[in-house]
């Protein structure tokens, strides 16, 4: 069902998907370009443990975070491109007046569970029923941590459009979004909305809410290019030599919103290191990088700010601009300043203050 549901949605809405496999009844698996990510039941079991650990549960400690409040109104009218992070790969930007929202996980848990699962770390700055209007949706991939039922749920009356990849719309639309609101992208499509174009580009990750559906959606980031800004959002990614093709195509960027958080050796592939993380921002000619996919839900073996400082680390080693911005902080794309930032994520550096 959700299969046949995705092929009406993809041949209803964008003409330019006709060509593709829509008319094919058994159904798609998706790859990646350069590498072969197929797990064993033992991996994935790994993984899990990871994030269900016993261990991690009972000696759950919440690192204090400082959390900015964002105010509706002041998104609604403000007119200069700016991004605020509301926590993990969660970012509502304004670029040419359009507001944006990426992988929107507002909930409590990145987890198919209530009661089980990353909790998060921090609140929200901003509720998920503050929000303003949301004119586009942007959506990375089908994983827990990045599409959210209940935020999607309780977001949809209040957003114009959502853009996905190919096979995520059955999610969207057995949530009760309608299916005029939906969107499904290639990697390389693109549509303009409002003056402003959104291109779907490769990564190099895997899909799927459960072991049965492994790689039935397709996954990516996406390149948002403004008048007068460009903006790179990574999604979730393996390093790859993807970045610099997407670099070539879209490039430079003014910002990246670059995956650093949640490595590890059992899954490095599928997740880059933030050494690589500072690569494939590099590799797609960016300006200054932002680092998500951290901070918030705790997805892996390191502790919550080692991605931060490793990345900061590397940065510094290759002359990168690096700009980490407490949750709910407004950032404006016209006055990017990476000194003097407020190193808050530093636990070492807090203690000296005090
Ligand atoms: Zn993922
Ligand atoms: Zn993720």
């Amino acid at each position: 069902m959700p299969a046949s549901l995705s092929r009406n949605v993809k041949t209803r809405l964008l003409p330019l998907f006709s060509d593709t496999k829509l008319n094919n009844t058994t159904p798609q698996r998706f790859t990646n370009s350069e590498t072969l990510y197929n797990p064993t039941f033992k991996d994935t079991i790994t993984t899990l443990r990871s994030y269900l650990n016993l261990d991690k549960i009972l000696n759950f400690q919440t690192p204090t975070i400082p959390v900015e409040t964002i105010c509706s109104h002041s998104v609604s009218v403000e007119t200069r491109d700016c991004v605020y992070r509301l926590g993990h790969s969660s970012v509502l930007m304004k670029v040419d007046r359009v507001t944006i929202l990426t992988d929107p996980v507002l909930g409590n848990r990145a987890s198919p569970l209530e009661w089980a699962g990353p909790k998060r770390y921090h609140d929200l700055p901003i509720s998920v029923n503050e929000l303003p209007f949301v004119d586009v949706c942007l959506i990375s991939h089908d994983h827990y941590d990045h599409l959210d039922k209940q935020t999607i749920k309780q977001l949809h009356n209040n957003v114009g459009v959502f853009l996905v990849p190919k096979c995520v719309a059955s999610h969207l639309l057995e949530w009760g979004v309608p299916d005029n609101k939906i969107f499904e992208f290639d990697w390389w499509q693109s549509m303009k909305i409002s003056g402003v174009r959104f291109a779907f580009a490769p990564t190099q990750h895997f899909s799927g809410r459960s072991f049965k559906q492994r790689d039935s959606s397709l996954w990516g980031s996406w390149a948002i290019l403004g008048q007068k800004s460009n903006i790179y959002f990574s999604g979730d990614s393996g390093y790859f030599s993807g970045f610099k093709e997407i670099g070539d195509r879209y490039g430079p960027f003014d910002l990246t919103l670059m995956e650093t958080g949640a490595y590890d050796e059992n899954w490095a592939d599928i997740h880059m290191f933030p050494e690589q993380s500072v690569q494939a921002h590099l590799d797609v000619r960016g300006r200054v990088m932002l680092p998500i996919h951290n901070t918030t839900f705790d997805l892996s073996y390191h502790v919550w700010n080692e991605p931060l400082i490793r990345a900061e680390q590397e940065a510094r080693r290759l002359g990168v601009d690096f700009l980490c911005p407490k949750i709910g902080q407004k950032v404006l794309i016209s006055e990017l300043n990476v000194n003097g930032q407020e190193r808050w994520w530093d636990e070492n550096e807090k203690a000296h203050e005090v």
